[in-house]
């Protein structure tokens, strides 16, 4: 049986994200492909299909053809254990994302060729460097016409501020899309096939080296002369591999593909894996010491709360990323907030086609435990020896308000335990206007689709029945002052401003515009306001 160690250093945890449409499914599915966890493509996602593998418990997700949930897709390929944390595209579901990513050792950013960077790309970007996590770029779609790879990347460079470094670069594109040439390797990959379909097998390549006569009737020979050209430019530009900077979030390696037809996946996913790094270390609030994945005791914090997943059993499954050690099914925790022991009767975890129990699992791995409402976003559970607490998620800027309020008010209780157990999954917030009762609240959300699913579940799940009024705010910032330090109510703000009160006691400010924001802040020297709750 290999040490801790040794499983710990072979896992590799990433999350995809991409702005909608640009190709994160069909990339999940090819890597799956490639790898050999599934036997053909399309069975991951099928939008407009009745299979929806992964995860098909929600019926939003079913009518609308979008993945509203994570899941996480587990399998092994070249001595790797590699965990995929999928994420929603649906920009009104990027709270998800947010959070997974706090799960994750590293990220690969989708772009659309055509496309380049947009809204959606950059606001999950920004999170990734929160974290100072990895970040390795798959530019898709090349067998349509694509902007140019030169400029594609100086966009990468100025519009999010990391470097770039081309770790393949694209031999034509669109119809002429030929293949990659290998920056590393430095061989030339010619893709066979005619590439325009849906590939559900692996596309054949054939190598040869820069220069080589036989190019010419390869990839053409206009293509094989621009291509030498373009790699004299790369090599000139100063632009160096530095792993370090790669490791750290500063340096991106790009890859040019088509995740539709195969080219190009699979040399990304070889050197994706070969750059990419094991399991990282968290720090622990407690020491401020960071906890070392191979240590032998287990430890992990929740990151997503999912009620319902399986309608026959009504169970809600909070999924934890392993920090250090090992875990096994059935065996003793301290659960930091709860300040108690518990047995971690259960694990699962999502397999490519199934959810499968789990019985054992190591840091860098992600564990769903059944949950009898123990648990909320960001707890800690550790062995009952160790003590180390992980640092709270941020809570991110919900962007839509809407006041709910409960329609039958005999419902009291329903209507506060839905929406409490409903916030401490994480979609959504809930905020108390200061100086009101329970029976109507704030919501706030980061897409309104969020609202919908909202009434749904407390309808289906806790039978009550509510009324949605949609509030003018759009910007929200947490009080940073002490309680001590500032009254709430002493502050000068504008009469569309609102003061609220998180689930948490901490104070906030809901404001229309940002003309309302920088009026308060121009009014109260000394306030201090954050875009994140709970950033420690
Ligand atoms: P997601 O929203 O980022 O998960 O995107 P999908 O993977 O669902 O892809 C969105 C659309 O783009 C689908 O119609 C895909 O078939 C298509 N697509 C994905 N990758 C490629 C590609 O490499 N080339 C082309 N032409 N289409 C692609």
């Amino acid at each position: 049986m290999p040490s801790i160690a040794k499983q710990v250093a072979s896992r590799r945890t990433f999350a995809i994200i991409s702005h909608p449409d640009a190709g994160k499914t069909t990339l999940t599915e090819k890597l799956l492909l490639y790898t050999g966890s599934i036997q053909t493509a399309g069975s991951v996602k099928g939008k407009a299909s009745a299979r929806h593998a992964v995860s098909d418990w929600m019926d939003i997700e079913k009518e609308r053809g979008i993945s509203v949930t994570s899941s996480v897709l587990q399998f092994t390929y070249d001595g790797a254990c590699v965990n995929i944390l999928d994420t929603p595209g649906h920009q009104d579901f990027s709270e998800d994302t947010y959070r997974t990513l706090m799960a994750a050792d590293a990220a690969v950013m989708v772009i659309d060729g055509a496309k380049g960077v947009e809204a959606q790309t950059i606001k999950l970007f920004k999170v990734c460097t929160l974290r100072h996590i990895p970040i390795f770029t798959f530019v898709n779609k090349l067998d349509h016409d694509t902007r140019d790879p030169f400029d594609l990347m100086e966009e990468i460079e100025d519009v999010l501020g990391i470097g770039t470094y081309p770790m393949t670069w694209p031999i034509g594109s669109g119809r002429n899309f030929k293949g990659v040439f290998d920056r590393n390797s430095r061989r030339v990959i010619a893709f066979e096939g005619d590439g325009h379909a849906n590939a559900t097998k692996k596309v054949g390549e054939i190598e040869a080296e820069l220069g080589d006569p036989a190019l010419d009737e390869l990839i053409g020979e206009e293509n094989h002369k621009n291509l030498m050209d373009d790699i004299e430019l790369l090599d000139g530009a100063d632009n160096e591999f530095d792993l370090d900077a790669v490791r750290h979030g500063r340096l991106t390696p790009v890859f040019f593909g088509s995740a539709l037809t195969n080219f190009g996946v699979e040399p990304f996913l070889k050197d994706f894996l070969r750059l990419a790094p094991p399991p990282l270390s968290y720090t622990d609030t407690l020491s401020d010491e960071p906890v070392e994945p191979s240590r032998d005791e287990f430890s992990g914090f929740v990151f997503k709360i999912q009620a319902n997943m399986d309608r026959r059993h009504r169970d809600r499954i909070a999924f934890v990323r392993i920090c250090s050690g090992k875990f096994e099914r059935g065996m003793d925790a301290y659960h930091v907030q709860g300040d108690r022991t518990i047995k971690l009767a259960t694990g699962t975890a999502m397999m490519a086609d199934d959810r499968a129990t789990v019985d054992e699992a190591y840091a860098g791995d992600i564990v769903g435990l059944f949950d009898p409402g123990l648990f909320s976003i960001g707890d800690t559970i550790c062995a009952p020896g160790m003590r180390v607490q992980y640092p709270p998620i941020p809570t991110f800027a919900p962007e839509h308000f809407a006041r709910i309020t409960q329609v039958d008010t005999l419902k009291r209780k329903q209507f506060v335990k839905g929406m409490e157990e409903l916030a401490q999954e994480g979609a959504i917030q809930i905020f108390r206007e200061l100086g009101t009762g329970l029976e109507s609240v704030i919501v706030g959300a980061v897409g309104v689709l969020q609202f919908e699913v909202l009434e749904q579940r407390l309808r289906s799940e806790y039978h009550v029945e509510v009324s949605r009024t949609s509030l003018p705010y759009s910007i929200i910032r947490w009080i940073q002052n002490s309680p001590e330090e500032l009254d709430v109510r002493t502050l000068k703000l504008t009469r569309e401003t609102c003061r609220v009160e998180d689930m948490r006691g901490g104070r906030l400010l809901l404001f229309t515009s940002d003309w309302n924001l920088d009026w308060a802040i121009e009014h109260n020297p000394g306030l201090r306001l954050s875009e994140f709750g709970n950033v420690t």
